[in-house]
């Protein structure tokens, strides 16, 4: 596991218990939970924490560049651990299904693209919005 409660330490944040159970909720997360889910996984594991201060510290570890915000279009922010590897994102609009990849060819156009402007690349974000092909009919 990723070690989030010693990154917030390291940044100098006071870590209640309740920050803490946070914290390893999201370092637990393979996914990109938003903060109801991250609220209820949390609660699952101390029913006292309310959904007021998810909010709050979610945002305070977002400021600390711990961890990223993801938009996906549907107005709902999702979040992830900022120290994941690095991968891009699809997103499934017709059922906000996300799916990860990384293609080779995609990190080094950027860097291509980057270059041609006079930049060196430090990092990107790409998010697909796709539906499902159609099947062809039998
Ligand atoms: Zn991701």
């Amino acid at each position: 596991m990723r070690d989030i409660i010693a990154r917030c330490e390291a940044k100098g944040l006071r870590m209640t218990d309740q920050r803490r159970v946070l914290a390893r909720v999201i370092g637990e997360a393979e996914d990109h939970p938003d903060v109801e889910e991250l609220f209820a996984r949390a609660a699952a594991v101390d029913p006292k924490i309310s959904l007021a201060t998810v909010y709050r510290t979610v945002k305070l570890l977002e400021e600390a560049g711990i961890l990223d915000k993801l938009e996906f279009g549907d107005g709902r922010a999702r979040y992830e651990d900022a120290e994941r590897d690095h991968h891009d994102h699809l997103i499934d609009v017709s059922t906000g299904a996300v799916i990860e990849f990384v293609d080779p060819e995609i990190e080094a156009l950027q860097e291509k693209i980057a270059a041609r402007l006079g930049y060196k690349l430090i990092g990107h974000r790409l998010e697909l919005l796709a539906v499902p092909l159609k099947k062809a009919k039998a």
